[in-house]
């Protein structure tokens, strides 16, 4: 297969990226394919979403996969058989069910699911005037320009104090995880952010008593990053800033991690007041099998006793890809910063033939670059590269 654009990662990133490159740079729908491992594009996306049981985004209505800025609104406003609440206030922040939904429409508008190659990309080789991309059923495809848009939900964090394959222990955005709760138990979560805020307060919801170890007090914010980091002041002063690792610098200070949304700190206050909800400050030991559940050891001096615990620990923050992006740095030697990150152009360009999103562009995008509206960065970015090749082809 022959192709001029080739996406790895069927995620929020690499469909947007693609509606964007069939809607702005006229790239025909047969000269492009993503590729992704799951059952269907978004797959991961929906899983880690649904786990959680968070009922409307943190992002605001303008973050969506859709091409037009109010698309997301647009296509609310036709929905007449949704019931009310589809929006929260502030932001105009979209319920979850409308959000998939649009992304549904997305994929069906531009076809995507027919451009979807269901593998996994194992290797890709740059030469001169191509990308050959390894797919792991041993098929190999040719492009003109590849899209590396893999993300982070791979790589979900595992602290080293909590034992793997065990029945009672679980990582949220594991793809294995099915093992929901059942009436009743006593589960302890781990992580201090959105992700273990919405797992704590559905837990709660359905009727367990929940213990929540964060490493750190409730931290308040409604976004996590300040969303002057959408606008060009921002920005402006981050792209001038020539060394990566002060960019990295800025990265870590910017992005507001471990926090939660004002409405989400004031239901987790009302929980621990209700005494459903017991809040641990400190760093978890140990954590030892017991004949009636496990024992947990928090800050040497406290110990908890639970029947479950939920790890809402996030992504680890090492590069994603692996192998596969390290075999390719090697291999055509690409440009990285200390932190093992892509150094790349203004059109996160890592190679004459190769662009990054997600995680992959930070370095360039800033902290925004792994949400919905750096996927949409990303699409601008690409496509303006996209089209001005095809115009200097065209003039040849
Ligand atoms: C629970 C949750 C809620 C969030 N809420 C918001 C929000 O409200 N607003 C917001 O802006 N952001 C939000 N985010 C953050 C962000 O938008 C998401 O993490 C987003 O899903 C990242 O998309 P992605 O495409 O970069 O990566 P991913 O979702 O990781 O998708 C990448 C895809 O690439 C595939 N892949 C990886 N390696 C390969 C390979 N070698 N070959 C083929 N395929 C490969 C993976 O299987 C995956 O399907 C949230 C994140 C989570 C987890």
């Amino acid at each position: 297969m022959s192709l001029d654009w080739l996406i790895i990662g069927g995620g929020i990133h690499g469909v947007h990226i693609a509606a964007r490159l069939l809607a702005d740079a006229e790239i025909s729908p047969d000269k492009l394919r993503i590729v992704d491992p799951g059952n269907r594009l978004l797959a991961c996306w929906r899983r880690c979403a649904a786990a959680t049981g968070m009922t409307h985004l943190r992002s605001s209505s303008a973050h969506h996969l859709g091409i037009d800025h109010t698309a997301l609104r647009k296509f609310a406003g036709k929905q007449k058989s949704r019931k009310p609440g589809h929006f929260a206030v502030p932001y105009t922040r979209p319920s979850l069910s409308l959000f998939n939904d649009h992304c549904d429409h997305v994929e069906k508008s531009f076809g995507l699911s027919e451009l979807h190659i269901q593998q996994r990309a194992v290797q890709c080789v740059a030469h001169a005037d191509k990308v050959e991309v390894l797919l792991d059923d041993g098929r190999s495809v040719d492009t003109r320009h590849l899209v590396l848009a893999i993300g982070a939900s791979e790589q979900p964090t595992w602290p080293a104090w909590a034992p793997r394959n065990h029945a009672e222990v679980h990582h949220i955005f594991d793809p294995d995880f099915d093992d929901w709760p059942s009436k009743g138990e006593t589960v302890m979560v781990v992580g201090g952010g959105i992700s273990a805020a919405h797992m704590a307060l559905r837990l709660i919801k359905e009727g367990h008593q929940v213990h929540l170890v964060s490493r750190h007090a409730m931290r308040q914010h409604r976004f996590d990053s300040d969303p002057a980091w959408l606008g060009w002041k921002y920005t402006a002063t981050f792209t001038q800033t020539q060394v990566p690792e002060e960019r990295r610098a800025i990265i870590t200070e910017a992005r507001h991690t471990g926090s939660v949304p004002p409405e989400v700190a004031s239901a987790l206050r009302r929980a621990i007041g209700r005494k459903q909800l017991v809040w641990h400050e400190g760093e978890i030991s140990q954590c030892v099998d017991r004949t009636d559940g496990l024992e947990v050891h928090i800050n040497q001096d406290s110990t908890v006793h639970v029947n479950r615990i939920l790890l809402a620990t996030g992504f680890d923050s090492q590069r994603p890809g692996g192998q596969m992006i390290d075999e390719l740095i090697a291999s055509a030697s690409l440009a990285c910063a200390c932190c093992g990150y892509p150094i790349i152009d203004s059109h996160l360009r890592w190679h004459p033939r190769i662009y990054v999103s997600g995680p992959l562009a930070e370095l360039e995008l800033g902290p925004i670059s792994r949400n919905i509206a750096g996927a949409q960065r990303a699409g601008e970015r690409i496509v303006e590269a996209a089209r001005s090749k095809s115009v200097a082809i065209n003039c040849v």
